[in-house]
Formats: C-alpha cells, structure tokens, sequence
C-alpha cells in the first residue's frame, strides 16, 4: 500500500474542499475567485492569516471560532474538506498513480462545488460546468470510455433527466441536470447507467425512511436533494464500476 500517495491525495482533497467552499460562496455572493484578494469573517470582516485559511487547521486554530470576534465557524467547512480528502485519497487506493486518479479528482472537484452552490446558495456554477464538462469529455476520449462513450453519456443523462424532471412535475431544478452531465463526459455511458440506478436505489431507500419516520420528513428532504444523490453515486460509479459489475455478474451470471 502506498501511504504516501493516500497521504498526498487526502491533503489535495482537503485543500480542495476548502476551494469548493470557496468558489460556491465567491461565486454566489458575484464575487470572483481572486476578489477580495484575501478570505475574510463574514461577521466581523476581518482578513484571516494563512494559517486560519488552511483546511481543518484553520478550523481548529481557535477552537472552531473567529480570533477577532468569536463568531462559531460553521461545521461544514472542516466536514466537506475531511470528506473531501477521503474521496480523493480512495481514488488514488483504487487508481494509483494515473491520470484516471486525476480525473476523479477533477470530477469530484466540479460535482461538490456545484452540488454546495445548488444546495446553499441555489446557484450552479455555469463555469465550473461547461470547464469540467470539456476536461471530462477529452479525458474520456484519450484515457477513458471514448468520445462516443462520453458523449452517449452525456446526452443520456440529459435526456433521463427531462424525464425525471418531466414526472417529477417540475421539482427538480436545471441545476442537477447540470450536475449530473459532469459525470456523463467523464464516466460515459455505462457510469451514467450505473449512477441512474444507484441515485435511484438511494432515493426509494431514504423516501421509504422518511415515510416510516414521519417527523423527520421534511429536513431529510432539504437534506437529500437529487444532486446529493448523484455526487455520491457519480463517485461510486466511477470509482467501483467494474467491482459493481462483477458483484451483479456474480447474483446473475447468465444475464
Ligand atoms: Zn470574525
């Protein structure tokens, strides 16, 4: 096993997670990402010191508070940059050293950042999407699936989503189609499949909870958005296809 490569992967990941942050709030508020050049409180607006920019140390620098104002910092920083780091570094134990690593990590990048502005903010990020759309796409096309495989699973989830979007009478936003065509370009067709039926499963699974647990209906609700959804299944497709495929080969070795 490669410690120092899950070490490095986990470090990049948490790094990341405080970029997805970052650029879901920047771009939320219209700001950009170089302005304000530096992050600031958002209660008492004071620059924060490299140190308490750093993932998770930054968090525990003073004790989960603003130095200036003792203002809580919110949980879901340090949260998303240590899931964040788990998921980068579980790419690297699958893929090692490769470009396919890399890409996980690309796609995982643009799917949090939209997934946060969607859910917080009620915004996706067109940038990040179309960029992480066109960097999928080559990928697959010199590394992955294919072109055709990328495109077929990108116009598949387009189309799978209007119909959802269409029985769902409207429910589901554009911006998870959005996230959703990110997979597409970078897991082809037969992630985009697989991502289908995990999302699903998910959805009867958490829908059958919150019916037998009726008070906790509507904050599972807010909580369990479809774009939540397709992160985690867009991740376990990329990243375990062919292990997935083997397992349903194993239960149903004739199909
Ligand atoms: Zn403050």
């Amino acid at each position: 096993m490669d410690y120092v490569g899950i070490v490095l992967f986990f470090i990049l990941g948490a790094f990341t997670g405080t970029l997805d942050n970052l650029v879901a709030y920047r771009y939320a508020k219209g700001n950009t990402l170089f302005f304000p050049k530096k992050s600031r409180c958002e209660v008492c607006k004071h620059d924060l010191t490299l140190p308490e920019t750093l993932p998770v140390i930054g968090f525990l620098l003073h004790g989960g508070k603003c130095a200036y104002c003792d203002e809580r910092i919110s949980l879901k920083h340090p949260v998303l940059e240590i899931i964040t780091g788990i998921l980068f570094a579980l790419l690297f134990v699958q893929y090692g050293w490769s470009i396919t690593t890399v890409a996980g990590c690309i796609m995982m990048a643009a799917l949090l950042m939209n997934c946060i502005s969607d859910l917080v903010y009620g915004r996706v990020l067109n940038y990040v999407t179309y960029g992480a759309i066109v960097i999928g796409v080559l990928f697959s096309s010199f590394f992955g699936l294919g072109f055709v495989s990328a495109l077929a699973g990108l116009s598949v989830f387009v189309v799978l989503n209007a119909f959802v979007f269409f029985f769902s009478k409207g429910s589901m936003a554009g911006g998870d189609v959005k996230v959703a065509a990110i997979i597409g370009a970078f897991a082809g067709l037969p992630g985009v499949l697989l991502t289908f039926v995990l999302s699903s499963l998910m959805g009867a699974v958490v829908g059958l909870f919150s019916l037998v647990f009726q008070r906790a209906k509507t904050k599972t609700r807010q909580f369990f958005h479809f774009s939540v959804y397709w992160v985690i299944s867009g991740f376990i497709a990329y990243t375990y296809m062919a292990e997935l495929i083997n397992l349903y080969m194993s239960f149903f070795p004739n199909v």
